[in-house]
Parts: structure tokens; C-alpha cells; sequence
């Protein structure tokens, strides 16, 4: 499915980046895992590795724009070329809006919202050139309904949607996609810590009566990153159970 295509995966230690940066990993990609500290992707690298495939970590906080130039750089000269981005870094500072302080507004526009402008202006100088590329973006149910608490949260998740179809009407007519996947309520570390009650009450939202699992995410924006997807642009993806239609 990606044989010969390169892909820039951020926040691929763990959860859903790390499930989609194996996922494509197994059918054929060459695997650029992003994350803040290198040491945690190296059981990911390895893993690829063993299995037959290639792949690199490269430390990078997306947020800061040398960082990004550093990836970019990086991919380049160890492969020559980047074909897919998929911006999936993303944090949470959870406050009602009273106690919602600005560095935790700042935090989660500037990783969420900066973080996958910062990659998508420096990887899209590198898709255009080559007239083919497939960024996916992940945004988030919340983004789409609005969550009490989360207005950080879910503003930069709705400002990423906007960001995609512009981004998308741009990058067109060079042949470079730009798509958003939305999950719902996904079994990771980023929801692990909510209480018992929000749980209960999420999952009484929910139609097929269970959360997600990170591969089911994955499989979406494999979809999309596809070279067979390549007639779809500016589109958000639900992956949420049916939790909000
Ligand atoms: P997670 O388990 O907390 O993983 C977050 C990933 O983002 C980690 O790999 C983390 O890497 C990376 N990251 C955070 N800040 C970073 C930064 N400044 N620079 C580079 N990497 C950074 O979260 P997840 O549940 O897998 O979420 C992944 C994405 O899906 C996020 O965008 C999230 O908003 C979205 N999402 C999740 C759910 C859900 O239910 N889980 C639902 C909707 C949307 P390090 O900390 O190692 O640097």
C-alpha cells in the first residue's frame, strides 16, 4: 500500500500516533517517528526494523519551528523525500473556563494548532516540489461538538479543521491532499485519566456501545494518506462510534 512512500508521523511514542506509524509500517512505509525525546520511539524503530521495514526517530517539540526544520532536514537526507505527514501531536489542559489560565491556552493552541502549521508549511515545500503528497490532520470530536472544560482543547481541534481546507484549496494543483481524521472517545493514555463518571457518560453517547481502539484510527488515516484516496481533499473523517453525526 505505501511501498517506497515516506512518512512524518509526530507524536508517534505512544497512542494513536504510534498505532498509525506501525500500521503503515506493515504495509510498506518508511516510518519518520516524531516525538519530543528520540529514546521514546526506539522500541518503535526497532520493532520496524525487525519486521523488515526502515524507519528513523527524530526528537522534535512541534511547536518550535527550528524543530520542525530539523525533522524536515532530517528526512531528507536519510530518504530523499517525504510523502505523507500526518500531524498528530496533541495535548490537553483541561479547565473550566474561570480557571482556564493563558499558559494553558497558549500550550494547546501552540502544540495543536501551531505545531501542525509549523509541519504542514515546511513538509508542503517538500510535497510540492515533488507534485505528490498526503497530509492527514488529527482533529477530534470535540472539536465538532464543543466539550465543558476543554475550550482550549477544542478550539484549536475546530481551527485545525479550518486550516485543513485551506490548506487543501492550496495544495491542490500540486497533487498534495490535505484531509483530518476526527476520533471520538479512543482508549489511550490521553483519556486513561478521566474519571469513572465521564467515562460512563461517554460511552452512554456512544452507538456501537464501545470506545475506540488507537487501530481504529489508524485505519482511517491510512485511507486517506493512500495514494487511492487521491480524489478526496479537505475532508474530516469521523472515527467515533457514532457518538456525534
Ligand atoms: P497521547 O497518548 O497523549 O499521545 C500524544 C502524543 O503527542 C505523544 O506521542 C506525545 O509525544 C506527542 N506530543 C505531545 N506534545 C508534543 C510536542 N510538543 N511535540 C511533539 N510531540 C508531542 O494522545 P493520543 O490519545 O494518542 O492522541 C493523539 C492525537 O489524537 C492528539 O492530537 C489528540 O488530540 C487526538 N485525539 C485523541 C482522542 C482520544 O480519545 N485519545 C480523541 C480525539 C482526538 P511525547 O510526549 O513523547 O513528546
Amino acid at each position: 500500500m505505501f511501498k517506497e512512500r515516506v512518512a512524518v508521523i509526530t507524536g508517534a511514542s505512544r497512542g494513536i500516533g504510534h498505532c498509525v506509524a506501525a500500521y503503515m509500517a506493515e504495509r510498506g512505509a518508511t516510518i519518520v517517528a516524531v516525538s519530543r525525546n528520540a529514546a521514546d520511539t526506539a522500541a518503535l524503530v526497532d520493532q520496524i526494523e525487525n519486521a523488515g521495514g526502515q524507519a528513523i526517530s527524530v526528537a522534535a517539540d512541534v511547536s518550535v519551528g527550528a524543530d520542525v526544520d530539523g525533522v524536515v532536514k532530517t528526512a531528507i537526507d536519510t530518504f530523499g523525500r517525504i510523502d505523507i505527514l500526518v500531524n498528530n501531536a496533541g495535548i490537553t489542559r483541561d479547565a473550566l473556563l474561570p480557571r482556564l489560565k493563558d499558559d494553558m491556552w497558549d500550550e494547546v493552541i501552540n502544540i495543536n494548532l501551531k505545531g501542525a502549521f509549523l509541519c504542514t508549511r515546511a513538509i508542503s515545500r517538500v510535497m510540492t516540489k515533488q507534485r505528490y503528497g498526503r497530509i492527514v490532520n488529527i482533529t477530534s470530536v470535540v472539536g465538532q461538538m464543543g466539550n465543558a472544560g476543554q475550550a482550549n482543547y477544542c478550539a484549536s481541534k475546530a481551527g485545525l479543521v479550518g486550516m485543513t481546507r485551506s490548506n487543501a484549496i492550496e495544495l491542490g494543483r500540486r497533487n498534495v491532499t490535505v484531509n483530518a481524521v476526527a476520533p471520538g472517545f479512543i482508549e489511550t493514555d490521553m483519556t486513561a485519566g478521566l474519571p469513572e463518571k465521564v467515562r460512563e457518560d461517554m460511552l452512554a453517547r456512544i452507538p456501537l456501545g464501545v470506545f475506540g481502539q488507537p487501530a481504529d484510527v489508524a485505519a482511517a488515516v491510512a485511507f486517506l494518506a493512500s495514494e487511492e484516496a487521491g480524489y478526496i481533499t479537505g475532508h474530516e473523517l469521523s472515527v467515533n462510534g457514532g457518538m456525534h453525526m
